[in-house]
């Protein structure tokens, strides 16, 4: 969940976010603050091209959305530069059940931190909330399933020198 999003300042930023979280193994992005369809349509249009069954929306009331969720039994993980640190805490988060990774934008209100089953920090530093999501994402679950984007209309194939990408024949 991206939460506080502004339409003119966080065009690009919310966007890689999402395609962030799509590519280290997210199943659906929900997001907050400022209506916005831009972000969905690239979120939309790169799963259809690259595969994947990514769903996404927008959320209007998030905190109304996580009390919800965490009293359906859903676990929250906020990232925070306040939180404690990433390395320890990943691998004492289970995996199992729903879970919703939240990152900010502006000022988060303070009710997260209470609502949180987890508030982690990557570093005590304030940096960036595509950063903090990647390299979350990725100590916790490493790296995507290849598998999860197999339905795509193209499919890249790793290469030591240039691009090497397959048509699946969908386009
Ligand atoms: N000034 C904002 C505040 O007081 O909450 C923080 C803005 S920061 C650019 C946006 C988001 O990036 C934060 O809400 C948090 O989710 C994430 N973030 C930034 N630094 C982080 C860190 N060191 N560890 C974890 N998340 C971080």
């Amino acid at each position: 969940m991206r939460l506080g999003h502004r339409v003119e300042r966080d065009k690009r930023i919310t966007s890689h976010l999402g395609l962030t979280a799509r590519a280290f193994g997210a199943d659906e992005i929900l997001l907050s603050g400022e209506e916005d369809e831009t972000p969905l349509e690239t979120w939309r249009s790169v799963s259809k091209r690259f595969g994947g069954s990514l769903e996404c929306g927008y959320e209007p009331k998030p905190m109304r959305w996580l009390r919800s969720f965490s009293k359906d039994g859903g676990k929250i993980i906020h990232l925070t530069m306040y939180g404690e640190p990433w390395r320890k805490k990943s691998e004492k988060i289970p995996f199992e059940g729903r879970v919703a990774v939240v990152v900010g934008g502006t000022k988060v209100p303070g009710e997260l931190f209470g609502i949180s089953d987890y508030n982690i920090a990557v570093g005590n530093q304030p940096h960036s909330e595509v950063a903090a999501l990647a390299v979350f994402l990725d100590t916790w679950l490493g790296e995507a399933d290849p598998g999860r984007f197999s339905d795509g209309e193209v499919e890249v194939i790793p290469s030591e020198s240039g691009k090497n990408i397959v048509s699946k024949g969908k386009e």
